[in-house]
């Protein structure tokens, strides 16, 4: 095995850095004069700091510095077993570089794209040999990210995707192979995260530090969805939401909102440009945001009337120093639990009085954060008892605007609900959607895990209640999991 890589940049290096480290003799061209050097400068600077560490012992290290190679010109490729490219995301330059590589390489040799938004097909269209062309799509920074994506275009042969989740694997990643489209897998998966938070902004339902807080204490991401686009950058995660909203013809599930258009165009890109959604100060410390906890001067409810016959809020309320009345005594605070509905919706149709009705979000962990929502016209008076009462236990309390499943039935619900519409439309087999949304993104649980935890008849509900109310195709359910839903089948089980 002889690997080759083209473009000695951020991906590049990292890329020959994991080669190197796998024990894969590796060469890296670039066509900046130097850059190929510079390039194993840092990768050699970075495999001795590993040894430093004592990650890699020093025979390893040694071992991989002696495999790193600077490429003269492409023409020393000519007996590498594969070749991966990882120059400027441009498609020209792209099918220029692989029909300069089809004259140098054995007819044997595979070709594959470090590319993470055009299609393998595109760039495949302009080679003789289509069935050795693929893409290896690696996470930045690659020796950090297990995850590497093998794509498999319209024409590629399995043995050509076979050699290459082998050769992943010996560079110590998880490879796992996916469809060639729009976004492959997790730059496709990791929309539902992104682009319900800025909806969920849009509607004013809830602010940025809001809806991060509830994401990360209440339902166990490391990063609130706002602090993650600050991270990966707004220049990066707008386009790549056009780019799969688009290459899906616009199907609303994966639309952005405005909010996320209005931070690209002020160049608000996040932590690289010291500003995002949050502002950063020059340690990266994010400034003191906008506060999310609702703090009540109201003095605790004393009587609370529960409205619904739920388990959970008798089990949550129950222990609090609060008398729960079984029948409303139209004066006290009407608390319900609701799943999928909002304030206005479930009123109406319950005949209760909107005004004193306080609906919190149980369906998510409630053991330090707690949302709370009410209907437009409510009483402060009872949302504010209510939220003392909740408060007094130590927990804080975010009180945001009427809105069909809060924020953590919302995003997690459209999370799941994408990560089914992928294993629906065959991106990847479904154990492998939710490794890859694990590793590449570091979410909890993987999408399909996800819809698995909140119950499948629970998740359809609230997306049934967000379709239904808000008149919207986003909030579709996707027909894998509406069939696994109706027959009572584990979210895995294959079609
Ligand atoms: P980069 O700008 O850091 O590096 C690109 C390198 O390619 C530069 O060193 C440049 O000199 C070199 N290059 C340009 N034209 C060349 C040519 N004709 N021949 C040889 N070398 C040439 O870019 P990057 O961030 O490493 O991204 C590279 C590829 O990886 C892109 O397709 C990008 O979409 C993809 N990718 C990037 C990331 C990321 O987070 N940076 C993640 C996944 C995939």
């Amino acid at each position: 095995m002889k690997l080759g890589v083209v473009g000695a940049g951020a991906m590049g290096q990292g890329i020959v850095q994991v080669a190197a480290t796998g024990g894969v003799p590796v060469f890296v061209f670039d066509a900046m004069d130097g850059a190929a050097e510079r390039g194993l400068e840092q990768v050699r600077a970075r495999i001795s700091r590993l040894a430093e560490k004592g990650r890699l012992t020093g025979d390893e290290a040694g071992a991989a510095l002696d495999l790193l190679h600077a490429a003269a010109s492409l023409e020393d490729f000519a007996d590498c077993t594969v070749v991966i490219e990882a120059v400027f995301e441009d498609l020209d330059l792209k099918q220029s570089i692989f029909g300069q590589l089809e004259d140098i390489v054995s007819d044997d040799a595979i070709l594959a794209s470090n590319t993470s938004s055009l299609l393998i097909a595109s760039i495949a269209k302009s080679c003789r040999r289509r069935e050795r062309i693929a893409g290896m799509h690696f996470f930045n920074p690659v020796p950090l990210m297990k995850l590497v994506e093998v794509i498999r275009g319209p024409e590629t042969s399995p043995d050509v995707v076979a050699v290459l989740n082998d050769l992943g694997r010996r560079m110590g990643r998880e490879p796992v192979t996916v469809k060639d489209a729009p976004g492959f897998l997790v730059n496709h998966g990791g929309r539902a995260y992104t682009t319900e938070a800025m909806r969920i902004l849009h509607e004013q339902v809830a602010t940025a530090p809001q809806i991060d807080a509830v994401m990360r204490e209440c339902c166990g991401f490391r990063m609130g969805p706002f602090e993650l686009a600050d991270l990966t950058g707004i220049d990066v995660n707008y386009p790549v939401s056009q780019i799969v909203y688009n290459g899906y013809n616009q199907d609303p599930r994966l639309k952005t909102s405005f909010p996320h258009l209005s931070l690209y165009e002020a160049g608000r890109f996040g932590r690289k440009t010291g500003q995002g959604t949050y502002t950063y100060d020059e340690s990266g410390q994010a400034a003191s945001a906008e506060k999310a906890d609702f703090v009540s001067d109201a003095n605790p409810a004393g009587k609370i009337h529960i409205d619904r016959t739920d388990d959970a809020a008798e089990a949550f309320f129950g222990p609090l120093e609060c008398q729960i009345i079984p029948d409303d005594d139209g004066q006290s605070p009407i608390v319900a639990a609701l799943l999928g509905e909002d304030c206005t919706a479930y009123a109406w149709r319950s005949g209760i009085d909107h005004r004193r009705l306080v609906a919190i979000d149980l369906q998510c962990d409630p053991s330090k954060r707690v949302t709370l929502m009410t209907a437009p016209g409510a009483d402060p008076a009872h949302r504010s008892a209510v939220a003392a009462l909740v408060a007094s236990t130590g927990r804080a309390v975010t009180l945001i605007h009427d809105s069909p499943g809060f924020i953590s039935q919302r995003i997690r619900a459209m999370v799941a609900n994408l990560g089914c519409e992928m294993a629906q439309i065959g991106i990847a087999e479904p154990e492998n959607i939710d490794l890859a949304m694990r590793l590449g993104l570091n979410y909890p649980l993987g999408p399909l895990e996800l819809a698995e935890e909140l119950g499948l008849s629970d998740t359809m509900t609230v997306l049934e209640h967000l379709q239904a109310i808000t008149g919207e195709d986003r909030y579709r359910p996707s027909l894998w999991l509406k069939r696994r839903a109706a027959l009572g089948l584990p979210i895995h089980t294959a079609d």
